[in-house]
């Protein structure tokens, strides 16, 4: 990792930017994300030089590097090479001279490294002309020898098209012809799983067979065939198996018959009771918890993410390793026991110990500069939205649907861990939407403790949007679960609106008219069909505070650190080049507007 080229006579500022973007993930499902392509323009055209950002599986970006002035070739010599795969990494470069078209060193370079693919972005002055893309023809791997003048290429692409861009099917697409992969990040093996619930639910607000039926879409999202589910009527759990002798043999007899691979657990297992589970069984035996874990360590994407993910799993695990260490380690790398990785579980618990002292102490480090960057997004005062409500209500359909940011949206749960923003326009002005992790009942502790800091920026927001799945018949105790949460991150006096979301589902909106008067302000919408869309945002630029002022600036050429501020602390509107300086346009608040007095050039009053 890190930035490499030639970095002499760079001015500081842009190298600051190059490594703050050293540390930074991108949506993984973006073949390259436009805010990253906008941002690679900006670099290119202030230094003007070809550059290069290598992306892994992630997202998470793996190197930066520079061409010098005359190169065209950006090629990463340190790529660990293997003839049998790809590298899983993709190279999205720049070609300054507005054209996109890739060169002959461009394709020797997707060759030569087995990248997932070669992109490069046309930019002219500061801003994006179009994208292409090429990718391995996966018979160059499986036949050495084989020529490189096939390759699959797409493009050229403009915004839309790229957003629309179905980078991880076709990657996908071309693993699954690669005859010998030993990498495979994104394949999802498939584990018949039997769901065991429980009729008694202690202090849960969601009764057993719903409680189950949420269990079941966690087991899907974590990537389960879910082949059976059970819900057993027990009044006291045995500490030995929680579930009694009789009912022990009927499930080892059903799992051998359907020859299943999992089971789980709805109701937290002891360490003890898991591993003598597990033993009598045959077969991996996990609970809600580990199922949850499972799913957030799969989709975590942002470094904190990750490393959040990663102590929750570890203090999960730690309290587990005496006598499991054997049996996770016949039963292999399914679900629950994937973990943080196997070599890392075979280790002491000293280690494990050592490594979440050092977890925290990074989490610390990042969380103090987050303290810094909302600060500075305070002091310019940029009105901040965040999504909150219970998971699968359709915040990222939502966020979709209005701001078309291109937000991963799927019928699983969790299909979002970390927080993306974007930026909305209102009528009157431009707001910050932040889309956040979904909130579920009998969330693990470990977890609530972990995503703290995530969940403690919907305390900096300055309104809530609480969005819920009008559908759902538990909604009632989805609203209470979101709003047991925000009392517990001191979030409840924030205005919040409450978003009666899948409307177009719902059975009998007469009757769910009626009570919304008890939520106010709430409004009925569809996320998916549009309904109402104009109407929430409208609601929400009168719940809003403060609002941001259009400027358009002329910037002496000198003054690209302004510049950087604009983009960092105001709403960038557009940027041009010319002879007699840098011409902006952009919404700001105090105290920016005052630092930027001397050079605007007329306000223009908020359309
Ligand atoms: P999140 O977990 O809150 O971010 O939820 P998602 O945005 O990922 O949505 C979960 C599922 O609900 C997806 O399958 C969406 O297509 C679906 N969905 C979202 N909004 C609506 C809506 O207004 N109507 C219907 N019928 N489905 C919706
Ligand atoms: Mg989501």
């Amino acid at each position: 990792m890190g930035l490499s080229g030639n970095t002499a006579n760079i001015k500081k500022n842009i190298l600051q930017q190059l490594e703050i973007l050293e540390e930074e993930s991108f949506p993984r499902h973006l073949l390259v994300s436009p805010e990253l392509a906008a941002r690679l323009a900006v670099i290119t055209h202030a230094i003007d030089r070809e550059v290069a950002v290598y992306l892994d599986r992630h997202g998470k970006v793996n190197e930066v590097m520079l061409g010098d002035s005359n190169t065209t070739l950006l090629i990463k010599t340190q790529i660990r090479r293997s003839t049998s795969r790809l590298s899983g990494l993709r190279c999205i470069h720049t070609h300054p001279g507005g054209d996109s078209t890739l060169s002959k060193p461009d394709i020797s370079c997707l060759y030569e490294c087995y990248l997932d693919a070669i992109v490069a972005i046309g930019t002219l002055n500061g801003r994006v002309t179009t994208i292409q893309a090429a990718f391995i023809e996966p018979d160059y791997i499986n036949e050495t020898g084989k020529s490189q003048d096939k390759y699959r290429h797409y493009g050229p692409l403009d915004s839309e098209e790229l957003e629309a861009f179905p980078f991880l099917d076709i990657l996908m697409e071309i693993d699954r012809q690669i005859i010998n992969p030993t990498l495979h990040e994104l394949e999802i093996k498939q584990e018949k799983a039997l769901l065991v619930g429980f009729k008694q639910q202690k202090g849960s607000l969601l009764n057993g067979e719903d409680s189950l039926i949420e269990l079941e879409e966690l087991a899907k999202t974590a990537g389960a065939f879910v082949y059976a589910k059970q819900l057993l009527n027990i009044d006291k759990p045995t500490p030995g198996y929680y579930i009694g002798t009789g009912k022990l043999k009927e499930i080892a007899l059903y799992r051998q018959e359907h020859s299943l691979d999992l089971i789980i657990f709805d109701n937290e297992l002891s360490p003890h009771q898991q591993a003598n589970l597990q033993e009598t069984l045959g077969c991996s035996v996990v609970d809600r918890t580990a199922l949850i874990l499972q799913i957030f360590a799969d989709r975590a994407k942002t470094k904190e993410g990750i490393l959040q993910v990663e102590l929750a799993q570890l203090s999960y695990l730690l309290p587990r390793l005496t006598g499991l260490g054997a049996s996770m380690s016949r039963l292999g790398g399914g679900i629950g026991t994937r973990g943080p990785g196997e070599t890392k579980l075979e280790t002491d618990r000293r280690h494990i110990r050592g490594r979440i002292n050092d977890l925290k102490n990074e989490i610390e480090t990042i969380k103090k500069q987050r303290k810094v960057l909302r600060q500075q997004r305070q002091e310019n005062r940029v009105p901040v939205a965040a999504l909150i409500g219970y998971t699968n209500a359709g915040k990222s359909t939502l966020m979709n649907t209005l701001t078309n940011a291109g937000v991963l949206a799927e019928n699983k749960l969790f299909a979002t861990l970390d927080t993306t923003t974007r930026r909305l326009k209102l009528k009157q002005t431009e707001i910050l939407l932040s889309d956040t992790v979904g909130f579920i009942h009998k969330l693990p502790h470990q977890l609530i403790a972990a995503f703290r800091a995530t969940l403690e920026e919907i305390k900096y927001a300055d309104l809530l949007i609480h969005i819920l799945d009008a559908s759902n018949p538990a909604y009632e105790a989805h609203i209470q679960s979101v709003n047991a949460v925000l009392h517990e991150l001191a979030a409840d006096d924030i205005p919040a609106i409450l978003v009666f979301n899948k409307w177009d589902q719902v059975a009998d909106t007469v009757e769910l008219s009626r009570n919304l008067h008890e939520y106010e302000p709430a409004l009925p919408v569809s996320a998916l069909t549009g309904y109402n869309i104009p109407e929430l945002l409208e609601l929400i630029q009168t719940c809003l505070p403060n609002q941001p002022t259009l400027v358009k600036l002329l910037l002496p050429f000198a003054q690209t650190s302004l510049l950087s501020r604009l983009y960092k602390e105001g709403e960038v509107l557009a940027v041009e080049y010319t002879e007699v300086g840098i011409s902006c346009s952009a919404r700001l608040t105090e105290p920016l507007l005052s630092s930027v007095k001397p050079y605007m050039v007329k306000e223009a009053p908020v359309n």
